[in-house]
Parts: C-alpha cells; sequence; structure tokens
C-alpha cells in the first residue's frame, strides 16, 4: 500500500515539531525516518496512525484518509516506549493483542507461536513481562506489531538496546516480511542503520532535508558517510538562524 505524506505541519503548545514534510512511501520498501533525537521522528510516526492531528497536511494511505480505524487492522505499530502490560506474561501479552486486532481465536494460537520464535522468545513466553530484560521486552514488542499480519509497519527506534546479534535477525526478519510485500517504515538516530534500507528520509530540527535511495544519498557525500548530510543542513540551518536574528 502506497502512503502519502503531504504537507505536515505539527505544533505542541506554540512550539512547531514538524514543518511542511512531504513525501511518499512505495508499497514494499523499507523506508528509513533518519534523524537526531528531538528532530520529530516519533512525532510523524504518531502522525502516521492518527494517534495526533497535524494542524495542516494529510496522510494518506491509497485512498484512504487518517484517521481511520479500520485502516489500523492492516497497520503493525511499535512505540518507542513499549506498551506492554508488566503483569501479564510474553505469551498472555500477545493474546491480548492479537484479540486487540481482532484475530480469530482459532488462528491465535500459531501465530503466537510462529512471532515469539520469530523474536527468540518461546523459551519465555511464560515468564511475567515484568522480570524481561529490556531486549526482551523489545523484541516482544516487535512480535506484538506482527502479530495480525499488518501490511504496514511502522516501528520506532526497534533495534535500540538490542545486541547485534539480535539486531541482525530483526533486519533479516524485516527484509523478509519486505519480500511478502509488506511496507517497512523504521525510524532511528543510528546512521549506519540507513544501510539497512531501500530509501532513508533525513530528519533534522522537524525538517525533511533529504529523501532519496540510500545509495543516491551516500552518493552525495565525500565521506560515504551518512552524517555529512546532517552536518550541511546543521550549517545550513545555523546560517539561516543567524541571518533572521541579524535582519
Ligand atoms: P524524536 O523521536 O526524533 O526524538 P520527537 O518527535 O519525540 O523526536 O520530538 C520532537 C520535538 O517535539 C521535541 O522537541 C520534543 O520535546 C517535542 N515533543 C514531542 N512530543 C511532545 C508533546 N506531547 N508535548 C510537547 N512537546 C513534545
Ligand atoms: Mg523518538
Amino acid at each position: 500500500m502506497d502512503i502519502y505524506i503531504s504537507h505536515i505541519d505539527k505544533s505542541f503548545d506554540k512550539k512547531q515539531v514538524l514543518y511542511g514534510i512531504d513525501f511518499s512511501i512505495g508499497s514494499g520498501d523499507i523506508v528509513c525516518l533518519l534523524g537526531p533525537s528531538g528532530s520529530g521522528k516519533t512525532t510523524l510516526i504518531r502522525c502516521l496512525i492518527g494517534a495526533i492531528k497535524a494542524e495542516r497536511g494529510q496522510i494518506k494511505y491509497g485512498d484512504i484518509v487518517v484517521p481511520n480505524l479500520k485502516l489500523m487492522q492492516t497497520i503493525g505499530f511499535m512505540p518507542q516506549n513499549d506498551a506492554l502490560y508488566d503483569d501479564l506474561t510474553g505469551e498472555n501479552n500477545l493474546k491480548f493483542f492479537a484479540g486487540l486486532n481482532k484475530m480469530p481465536a482459532n488462528q491465535q494460537k500459531s501465530r503466537i507461536n510462529e512471532v515469539l520464535d520469530l523474536v527468540k522468545l518461546i523459551g519465555d513466553r511464560n515468564k511475567l513481562v515484568a522480570n524481561y530484560s529490556g531486549g526482551m521486552k523489545k523484541r516482544l514488542s516487535l512480535a506484538a506489531a506482527l502479530i495480525h499480519n499488518p501490511q504496514v509497519l511502522l516501528l520506532d527506534e526497534p533495534t535500540v538496546g538490542i545486541d547485534p546479534i539480535l539486531r541482525r535477525s530483526i533486519w533479516d526478519e524485516l527484509k523478509k516480511l519486505k519480500k511478502q510485500g509488506v511496507t517497512i517504515i523504521v525510524s532511528t538516530h543510528v546512521m549506519d542503520e540507513v544501510s539497512e534500507c531501500d530509501r532513508a528520509a533525513l530528519i533534522y530540527n522537524g525538517r525533511l532535508i533529504n529523501y532519496d535511495n540510500v545509495d543516491n544519498l551516500l552518493a552525495k557525500t565525500k565521506t560515504g558517510k551518512i552524517e555529512e548530510l546532517f552536518f550541511i543542513a546543521a550549517e545550513t540551518y545555523e546560517r539561516g538562524a543567524s541571518n533572521a536574528k541579524s535582519s
């Protein structure tokens, strides 16, 4: 499902956080929202699921305009801070999310096994989430986002606090889902992770400073490091801010 993000402005109180964000995402792409902490990634993702409303602009999945309740059943969302229940076991958390997504009871058991296996939590399924490590919670949270076989996945910093081996297996899994036609949007502040994606939207201070396929983005740098594009944006932004002050 193609996603169209058009001219999104978002403020909290009087502070503007997103400025005219405008780009579209092709079906089956892995797109990374890359930007430093505080640049607006989570805010954009919350607009994308319809949890908050932008003052200006529109988001569409195919022909469907956000917010739309039915659309939510085709989207899997993994929040930055997990939304798990500490006093339930890992498995019962997944049962809860399967029910929330209206998954038929006779399909739940096998799907729960599948996603638990995927995130390597089969052996810990009966432990209370209160006793899970940070990395285990991240993995369970990913399993919860996948439970209803969504067509679109929105993952907010899914690999933070995850060891390199598991991180590799998560990226491998995301690539398998892509092959099945799932569209994946993943936010990260880890610049290296950009190489895992088809395209990247670079976000700096609430502005989309670049959006292209990853090879083209890297070709715009001298060092082959994506950081460079942020340094240029930071300089331009500082210059713009000081010009505005002196005029
Ligand atoms: P990122 O996910 O890239 O770290 P966020 O989208 O969380 O960035 O935050 C972008 C900016 O918006 C920050 O300055 C943050 O303080 C502000 N912000 C985010 N959510 C809220 C909120 N609910 N109320 C007020 N300010 C917010
Ligand atoms: Mg964030």
